[in-house]
């Protein structure tokens, strides 16, 4: 035995190389042989070896049963020094079996050792158990059983090594797989710190930290530079940073590291910190940073690229995802909720009303105009100035809207703001641009009494948006509560709309005329062209009724046209009838594109003397736009006479009268209805008429009912009148029969 103890050890490998490190570490080595003998002499060959920088540990066991009991409870043996003869003849291959096949350990390694000098396994049996290597009993010197022994654990070293990364490289799949899965970039993240945990054993504190923005990509996503960093998930250490901006949390070393990964755009492992840098497709960046040694043995480098990448790779779906669902549920001009961010979330604001829920639409008067003078960018501005003001109102008090364009909305629970007041208080000026400026708006407002009914907000909206409506027709700059009748009258709105349409095509619609009367002669001077409407069921219908329902659905051109048409063809097929017959042009059809070339097109299908027609238009139609008012001097150069309808019942502006060239006014109804009141009413109409004398315009007051109007408007100069006192409209057959 003294033969072992003095050979020389030559193989640099008994040298421990990395002695301080592995100190506690010890490649098990089993010894399974019934000779007492070969335990003491293999232990004493081997004794103080370090193999790979760890010394060896010794079990044992003396026959083969317990060799299988052995193992079973050392799973992380690595080397088997395996009698074949012990119980049995083939005792050893049984258990050679039982380790491959029962106790399933892979990576051990087998050394078979028999005491017959001459015998050599076969093949079959070498493959069939996966053996490593044999040696005969009579090799157990130190130096052969040191070089086997130090084949065996290098290659067992290997394989484990192998497996490990084979596991960690199925677990970062596994851990991406389930990561992929999230929507939530909150949830997401939350994930991949407890992924990190439990792929490097840890049980580390973290936090994670994403960029608002990605820095490439569709260009639809890119809204600003890339340097917001929102801290999205927090294990408890860091709870106190979740939520925030990354440069606004408390200074540290978490916090340090993070910022240093980003700028570096690599991970980052430090002493007490490890940070992981990723960056998806688009551009959009994160770090996670995990408190905590990082030991990097259990998996290699690559792993853990492959990791960040994979870990990117689900930032980018968690991130587009809740792109995608920002921008189906905000508004990115001025991050409000879009209508169906306002849609989703009502349920959770009627949930804090006790009594009632307000909804009240804001809509901007005269958005087109600003836009249209001073451009879409200082609109755009316009839009974020005033969503700051509707935000610093209301925004503690319930949720707000961007609904479209310049619509927005706002639900409020219990609240004491009446639709005047929201008016009053978005009229307020405000600041764009360092300039001060007061927009004026409309408001419709609709309530839900949450006591008596379940909140149907799409309900609530369509209220509140009809409410809207009649306020711009009635009460543009205040607004309008929303009231159960409102929607009878657009059903019935629908109605006409849909009758008109076939009422057009089977010619239930005609022209009358009224004529009007020189007060002091009492002879006609001239008729006004009025349509009428025989319903085949309802009978007569008002153009009071009918012609607003067409202005807003694009019928009106027709009907224009129709009795412009019409009264050319009267005037040519009768030249003996009174002239001029004055044709209504609404304000819409003043505004159309086509209207001069159609009006060119009727007039050159007649051939007559122009000024026989009279073109009335309402003070309405001119305040719109230039565009109109160039009709009108289209109009004109045409040769048509031109007459200011309904004069003093609109926005009157003198300014306007002797900009346009006009050359009748008419003056409204309602100020013939007043003059028997009172003297006041009369004065206005004694000034009103005063001026369109100086400015040599010709006056017709309509709606002269009475004998006393007709008096008090002639002591006045009035001369011509359009009133029932006289005539009231009449068909063309009737005109013509009385040869008026
Ligand atoms: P308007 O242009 O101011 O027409 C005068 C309206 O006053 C006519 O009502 C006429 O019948 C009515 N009227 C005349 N004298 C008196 C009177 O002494 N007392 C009262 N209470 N009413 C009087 P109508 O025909 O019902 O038309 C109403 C409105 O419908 C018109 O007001 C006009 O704005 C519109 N309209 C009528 N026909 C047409 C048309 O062909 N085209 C367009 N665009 N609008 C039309
Ligand atoms: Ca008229
Ligand atoms: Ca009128």
């Amino acid at each position: 035995m003294s033969d072992f103890m003095i050979q020389i050890i030559e193989d640099d490998e008994i040298t421990d190389l990395d002695a301080d490190q592995n100190n506690d570490l010890y490649w098990k080595v089993a010894i399974v042989d019934d000779d007492q003998g070969v335990h003491d002499v293999t232990r004493l060959a081997l004794s103080g070896v370090k193999i790979l920088g760890r010394k060896l540990e010794f079990i044992c066991a003396m026959s083969g049963k317990e060799g299988a009991d052995l193992l079973t409870n050392h799973p992380d043996c690595a080397v088997v020094l395996l009698d074949v003869v012990m119980e049995t003849s083939d005792a050893g291959l049984l258990l050679a079996d039982t380790i491959r096949n029962q106790l399933k350990m892979e990576n051990v390694q087998i050394i078979l050792r028999t005491g017959q000098p001459g015998y050599c396994p076969e093949e079959e049996v070498i493959t069939r158990y996966e053996i490593n290597d044999y040696k005969t009993k009579n090799e157990l010197t130190r130096d052969k059983l040191f070089t086997s022994l130090a084949t065996a654990i290098r290659s067992y070293s290997q394989l484990v090594a192998l497996n490990e990364s084979k596991k960690g490289l199925r677990n970062v799949i596994q851990a991406s797989a389930s990561l992929m899965k999230e929507r939530s970039v909150h949830a997401f993240a939350n994930g991949v710190l407890q992924q990190i945990n439990a792929l490097f054993n840890l049980s580390a504190q973290g936090m994670f930290c994403v960029s608002q923005t990605p820095s490439k990509g569709p260009a639809e996503l890119i809204d600003g530079p890339n340097n917001h960093y929102f801290v999205v998930a927090t294990s408890p250490q860091f709870n106190n940073f979740y939520g925030k901006e990354l440069q606004d949390v408390q200074r540290g070393q978490a916090v340090t590291i993070a910022n240093k990964t980003l700028h570096k755009k690599d991970n980052i492992i430090e002493k007490e910190f490890c940070s992981l840098y990723l960056s998806t497709p688009s551009g959009w960046e994160g770090v996670v940073v995990i408190n905590s040694p990082f030991n990097l043995t259990d998996l290699d480098e690559e792993l853990l690229k492959l990791f960040c990448f994979n870990v990117s790779l689900g930032l980018e779906n968690a991130k587009f995802f809740t792109h995608l669902n920002d921008a189906a549920f905000f508004d990115s001009l001025t991050g409000l909720y879009n209508r169906n961010g306002f849609i989703e979330n009502a349920p959770r604001i009627a949930k804090l009303a006790k009594r009632n829920l307000s909804l009240f639409i804001v809509d901007i008067d005269y958005f087109h105009e600003i836009i249209e003078s001073l451009g879409f960018e200082f609109g755009n501005l316009v839009l974020a100035s005033f969503t700051s003001s509707l935000n610093r109102d209301f925004l503690s008090d319930g949720i707000i809207a961007r609904l479209h364009s310049d619509v927005f909305a706002l639900l409020l629970p219990d609240t004491q703001w009446l639709y005047r007041d929201i008016t009053k208080q978005c009229s307020k000026p405000f600041m764009v641009n360092n300039n001060s400026l007061r927009l004026g708006v409309t408001v419709g407002a609709a309530n839900c009494d949450i006591r008596v009914e379940k909140l149907d907000i799409e309900l609530l909206l369509r209220h509140a948006e009809i409410a809207l409506k009649v306020a711009k027709e009635h009460q543009r700059g205040v607004g309008q509560l929303f009231e159960a009748k409102f929607e009878d009258d657009k059903r019935a709105h629908l109605d006409i709309l849909a009758d008109l349409r076939t009422g057009l095509v089977k010619q239930e619609l005609f022209m009358v005329l009224q004529p009007k009367v020189s007060m002091s002669r009492g002879d006609v001077v001239g008729y006004e062209a009025l349509i009428r409407w025989e319903h085949p069921v309802k009978g007569m219908i008002s153009p009071n009724a009918f012609i607003p329902i067409a202005e807003q659905s694009g019928l009106y051109f027709d009907i224009d046209m129709y009795v412009l048409r019409k009264s050319f063809e009267v005037i040519e097929k009768n030249p003996q009838i009174c002239k001029p017959i004055s044709v209504n042009i609404s304000a819409n059809s003043l505004h159309h594109c086509d209207f001069i070339s159609e009006v060119k097109q009727i007039m050159t299908e007649k051939n007559f003397n122009i000024e026989q027609i009279e073109i009335e238009v309402t003070e309405n139609a001119l305040v719109r736009s230039d565009m109109a008012i160039k009709h009108l001097r289209d109009l004109k150069a045409l040769g048509f006479v031109l007459c200011l309808d309904d004069f003093g019942a609109g926005y009157s502006s003198l300014s306007y009268l002797l900009k346009l060239p006009l050359d009748v006014i008419k003056i409204d109804r309602t100020f013939v209805t007043h003059i028997e009141k009172g003297t006041k009413a009369l004065a206005v109409l004694e000034g009103m008429l005063q001026i369109c004398q100086n400015l040599d315009m010709r006056v017709v007051v309509e709606g002269v009912e009475t004998q006393e109007q007709a008096d008090l408007l002639m002591s006045l100069n009035a001369d011509i009148a359009q009133g029932f006192l006289y005539y009231k409209p009449l068909t063309i057959a009737q005109v013509l029969d009385d040869a008026l």
